[in-house]
């Protein structure tokens, strides 16, 4: 029995349970106000809680081996560092600013002189910037920010993660993923059902909550309060629907059923359930952390391990999409008012050449590498012009086949004058939904919007199917939308000729495509385009389709 329930938008299906283990938020700036009354006392807080800040990282790294002992060591080594301390106490001694801003400032310095270094010692930027906020936090007496170590199997309570921390999720610890704020198509929900961790986004209350134990759905979004002490569940495995590996309709159309991948370990995943290819590999899930930009031979060597599991099949690898929610920390502007909205993607590319062209460089070894048959495309086209410019760019390098995501309205809307210039494009419905409703697809409040059944968006996806039938030329899906089975189907229907999705969906969308006709799945897209609203979307396509 439920001695309470919060319900949210379930993103990654499982049921679980445990401990629960709360995600402290990030840490703000430290004011500079007020100033102390008494400085040098003010300035002796500092040695002893960044001593107190090493021991804990210290203790933490006995009881570890390998890689992980020698971070924690020498992360405890650098929060040690006496130049740190006494240039803090200095801007304490000297301006009058509390102890916790004086870390800051004095920390904010030795990170711009590492990164002006460049090389290995850029990339300690980042790890100067952790020991900054676990002494910040230590002063002013609140939790470190980030996921702490866990000590066991735990339900992690988070307002909303980074990508960069869900990736570094362990599964074996982490049961279930909730988040009070969060979005179903969010690079965090993503991650999630990458690395098979139940997790449900958007949990009005949970935060209040202080549950010391959670039960959680993932495939409902219900999350409960259990009246007695909580049970450690770990989700089980779901079974999966028979499916032959060959992405096709019942009469035999072919649509090629492939994945989506950042990482080796999703490359391994996908082969294994059964992916013809891959339709999306998200080359910025590589660098989520990296403080500077990665060598060519560097790139070359992590983009081969994703792509040789795949030897002779097709894999579709974007160009850096770095911005907005996954900014890259040796890329991104900062300071954007709008980041959704401002350089991003292949804008980036634009602006700095040389990081494409050498990305392109290292991908076209990579290619020759792994045996993959490497196709290239690019993240956040608007135009005709762009698409040009960057296939020109492709083909410069070297690379056979260029083509471009259709993510922002503009492009859909001019995606024969796109088809022209590439050999492919592929649809991006996450932010295609987050566009053209004007609806930011973190927000949990605004899931509805983002909802990939919205009759607005399939009619525009519907222009882009009738473009590449027009000039032969494919057009996949590749945002969360291809997972849907039944709208898989009606994708197919409105012309879509691959559906790219994660490890877990691969075989329920193959076989409930094999199981229906091209000609109920064009019934099915043709019922869609005229229904009211996403319900009625659903329910005449299931109608067309014959799905219970
Ligand atoms: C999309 O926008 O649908 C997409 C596939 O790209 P990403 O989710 O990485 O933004
Ligand atoms: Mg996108």
């Amino acid at each position: 029995m439920a001695a309470l329930q919060l319900t949210g938008v379930g993103v990654s299906p499982g049921r679980a349970s445990g401990p629960v283990v709360r995600v402290a938020d990030p840490l703000g700036e430290p004011s500079a106000v007020p100033a102390p009354t008494d400085p040098e006392a003010e300035a002796g807080r500092i040695a002893p809680a960044a001593a107190i800040v090493a021991d804990r990282l210290n203790a933490k790294a006995a009881t570890v081996e390998g890689d992980s002992r020698a971070v924690l060591e020498t992360t405890a080594a650098m929060a040690m560092d006496p130049a740190l301390a006494k240039q803090a106490a200095k801007l304490v001694r000297d301006r009058a600013l509390p102890a916790p801003r004086a870390v800051f400032e004095a920390a904010n310095v030795f990170a711009a002189g590492l990164e002006a270094a460049g090389g290995y010692l850029a990339e300690r930027a980042q790890d100067v910037r952790d020991v900054r906020d676990r002494i910040v936090a230590e002063l002013l007496g609140i939790d470190p920010p980030g996921v702490p170590e866990l000590s066991g199997p735990s339900v992690l309570v988070a307002r909303d993660l980074a990508p960069a921390d869900t990736a570094g999720l362990d599964p074996a610890m982490v049961l279930a993923l909730v988040t009070e704020e969060g979005g179903p198509t969010s690079h965090t929900a993503i991650l999630a059902r990458s690395l098979g961790i139940p997790a449900v986004v958007a949990v009005r209350g949970v935060l209040a909550l202080d549950a010391v134990g959670l039960v959680v759905d993932g495939s409902t979004g219900a999350v409960e309060v259990p009246d007695g002490p909580v049970e450690v569940v770990a989700a089980t495995v779901q079974a999966e629907p028979e499916w032959d590996g060959t992405g096709r309709t019942a009469d035999g159309q072919r649509v090629k059923i492939i994945a989506n991948v950042g990482s080796a370990d999703d490359a391994t995943t996908s082969v294994a359930a059964g992916a013809e290819g891959v339709g999306l590999f998200r080359t910025e899930f590589c660098y989520l952390s990296a403080t500077t930009e990665p060598s060519v031979a560097a790139q070359r060597t992590a983009y081969a391990k994703v792509l040789t599991p795949f030897r002779g099949k097709p894999v579709v690898v974007r160009t850096l999409d770095a911005g907005a929610d996954k900014p890259l920390p040796f890329l991104t502007p900062e300071d954007e008012p709008n980041p959704a909205l401002g350089v991003r993607g292949l804008r980036i590319g634009r602006e700095q050449q040389g990081v494409l062209d050498r990305q392109l460089e290292a991908i076209a070894g990579a290619a020759a590498d792994s045996g993959a048959e490497v196709s290239v495309m690019a993240p956040m086209v608007a135009t005709a012009e762009e698409a040009a410019w960057f296939a020109e760019r492709v083909r410069a390098a070297g690379l056979p086949r260029a083509g471009v995501m259709i993510e922002v309205p503009a492009a859909a809307l001019s995606a024969k004058e796109i088809l022209a210039e590439v050999d492919f494009v592929s649809l991006g419905t996450n932010d295609l939904a987050q566009y053209v409703f004007a609806a930011d697809r973190m927000l949990g409040a605004l899931a509805a919007l983002n909802d990939p059944w919205q009759p607005a968006l399939l009619r525009l996806i519907a222009l882009v199917g009738d473009a590449g039938a027009e000039l032969g030329k494919p057009v996949g899906v590749c945002g969360e939308a291809a997972a849907d089975p039944a709208l898989g189907c009606v994708l197919v229907g409105l012309g879509v000729t691959s559906l790219s999705m994660n490890a877990a969906a691969l075989a329920r969308v193959g076989s409930t495509l094999a199981g229906v006709t091209a000609d109920a799945c064009r019934h099915a897209a043709r019922a869609v385009l005229s229904a009211k609203d996403p319900a009625h979307a659903r329910a005449v396509a299931r109608a067309a389709l014959h799905l219970s």
